[in-house]
């Protein structure tokens, strides 16, 4: 057994990242932000020195069973269906699939399932999952918004039904709001979403006013040009009390970066630090509720330096004791 074996199996206590090949062939055309590039920008930032004792493993394909919990067979097979054998084929005016997408989609949602697998078993107290597409904005049978499968929502189902999670909390601070999160669990009482956006912004949804039919979901709008301050605010006054009395058996975090100042797809400011401070806070309660259970899952973040450094904040946290 190697040295880099050995430290490997010590990380097992800590945080785990997951990733996979495969979600680099999946592909929407030339000049389209969410791009290959930019896991290969994070693998670059989790290379160095500061990240060795990570534990990594690869992400499985998702069982067809673990996505159906949130998605109708037949829409899972539309997709498999729609994707093409070479080319590119639009399934919405910003959402396109190549030969290699529902390979990814797959992979995607299965680093996710298999995250919750590993958090929940007690293997790792905590994982990242760093894949693509994203799935925030993925709808019950509707792909949108570079989303093909919802695979926060697939692991909060899965921690549900293959690890007896009774409360599972979602935290999104993706520059966009979650629509399709927040519809997936509109009335699910055993679900809560949170959300951070930017408002007005696409994809429209996140008003204060939406709450769900059990009042959990939380939606704290941020308007164009505000910052960390507002951020962390909201976050304050708005969201974690909310998720703390919520008392989550795990808690998911849809974590987008595209709400960092450089990013150019938001029109709001967070630095690194404020990425930092919302993992520790929200790993704060997970300690007190879910016996520091957390699963973070890659939604957005298109400036290549600015996910690649708040990626780097964000897990240098997750691996803090
Ligand atoms: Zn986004």
């Amino acid at each position: 057994m190697g040295v880099r074996e050995i430290v490997n199996q010590n990380a097992k206590n800590g945080t785990l990242v997951i990733s996979h090949p495969a979600c680099l062939a999946h592909d929407m055309g030339e000049g389209h932000p969410e791009r290959p590039d930019r896991l290969r920008a994070i693998e670059r930032v989790l290379e160095s020195e500061a990240f060795q004792m990570l534990a990594r493993d690869a992400a499985p394909r998702a069982d067809l069973a673990a996505i159906a919990r949130v998605h109708p067979q037949d829409y899972i097979e539309a997709i498999r269906a729609a994707a093409p054998k070479e080319g590119l084929i639009a399934l919405d005016a910003d959402t396109s699939m190549s030969a290699g997408s529902f390979e990814a989609a797959l992979r995607a949602a299965g680093g996710a399932v298999f995250a919750v697998d590993e958090v929940m078993g007690g293997k790792v107290r905590n994982a990242f999952v760093s894949t693509r597409p994203p799935g925030h904005h993925a709808e019950i049978a509707t792909p949108m918004g570079f989303c093909f499968f919802n695979n926060a929502a697939i692991a909060a189902r899965h921690a549900q039904a293959a690890h007896g999670a009774e409360h599972v909390a979602i935290m999104d601070f993706d520059v966009h709001h979650g629509n399709g999160t927040q519809h997936i669990f509109w009335d699910d009482a055993s679900v809560m979403y949170a959300s951070t956006h930017q408002m007005p912004h696409y994809p429209g949804t996140g008003a204060v006013g939406e709450r769900g039919e059990h009042n959990q979901i939380v939606n704290a709008p941020l308007r164009a040009g505000d910052g960390g301050e507002a951020f962390r605010e909201a976050m304050e006054i708005a969201i974690l009390p909310r998720i703390e009395a919520f008392s989550p058996d795990l808690v998911i975090i849809s974590a987008g970066f595209d709400a960092h100042r450089r990013d150019p797809l938001g029109n709001l400011n967070f630095v690194e630090a404020d990425y930092a401070w919302a993992t520790r806070k929200l790993m704060e309660i997970a300690r007190k509720t879910s016996g520091e259970r957390v699963v973070s899952v890659l939604e957005g973040g298109y400036d290549l330096e600015g996910l690649a450094r708040s990626v780097g904040a964000h897990v240098t946290t997750l691996m803090e004791a």
